[in-house]
């Protein structure tokens, strides 16, 4: 049984303060919830006050970058042994928007997802297709490149320990959505992918979420989708009601 995760990507949003604030009315509303696993993933600074508001509780702490080296001079950068004593359970690794604005490859991300997996965070490994090469028919093979590159040289038991999160770029931060018919057609195939490049049990048990303007009004049909294991979500992760809402769209 795959156990469906929300998580909430807030970028380059709040400060340890509005974090906090954010955080404590989650937690609260989210209490009584225990169906799913709910991530959170604020910007590197407000780590530590996210963690504090959601001590003791079942919500689990993530980031949303990491450099595949131990330490070293590599200015600017957090490893994955700072974020695992930060608190961080998850990391999303290769978001389209780290691919597209600071030129991250399916290389290095494969590199980061390494060393995450072997210092014990989970990695949720982000890819999907952007409007041209859907609308020229390529999303299945742009969806397959960046899979086969992303997991080169990983093996069974490393996989089985990473999520993955479909978002095609047209849908990200846009307010369109991908239709839940469309959208489980390419977790379907990824799970087709995982299937063959590893095996159809290791197929089954991979979580697949799904991210691209998920908000209150679509959560429902997409996560009803049998694919489709989750959300990972942006801008409407970014309030609490809408959040809420979300988490018990089913
Ligand atoms: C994201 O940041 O991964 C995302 C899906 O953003 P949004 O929900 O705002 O489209």
């Amino acid at each position: 049984m795959r156990v469906p995760i929300i998580a909430g990507n807030w970028k380059m949003f709040k400060d340890e303060t509005e974090a906090f604030e954010l955080a404590t009315e989650i937690r609260k509303r989210l209490k009584d919830v225990s169906s799913k696993r709910i991530v959170l993933c604020p910007p590197f600074t407000s780590i530590p006050s996210v963690k504090k508001a959601i001590q003791g509780s079942s919500i689990y702490l993530g980031a949303q970058n990491m450099h595949w080296e131990e330490e070293g001079a590599y200015t600017g950068e957090i490893s994955a042994k700072m974020l695992l004593g930060s608190g961080c359970s998850f990391v999303i690794l290769g978001h389209s928007e780290r691919r597209a604005h600071f030129g991250e490859t399916d290389q290095v991300i494969n590199k980061k997802i390494k060393k995450a997996i072997e210092e014990g965070l989970t990695p949720i490994v982000c890819v999907g297709e952007i409007l041209e090469e859907r609308e020229s028919g390529k999303t299945e093979s742009v969806v397959e490149e960046q899979i086969r590159g992303a997991f080169e040289g990983i093996n069974k038991k490393e996989i089985e320990k990473l999520v993955i999160a479909y978002e095609p770029v047209w849908a990200i931060g846009t307010g369109k959505t991908a239709t839940p018919k469309q959208a489980n057609e390419v977790h379907r195939f990824i799970r087709e992918k995982i299937s063959l490049l590893f095996n159809q049990e290791i197929a089954q048990k991979v979580c697949i979420l799904y991210g691209g303007s998920v908000k209150p009004e679509n959560s429902k049909d997409l996560l009803a989708e049998p694919d489709i294991d989750g959300a990972l979500v942006g801008g409407a992760s970014l309030r609490a009601d809408s959040f809420d809402q979300i988490v018990r769209s089913d």
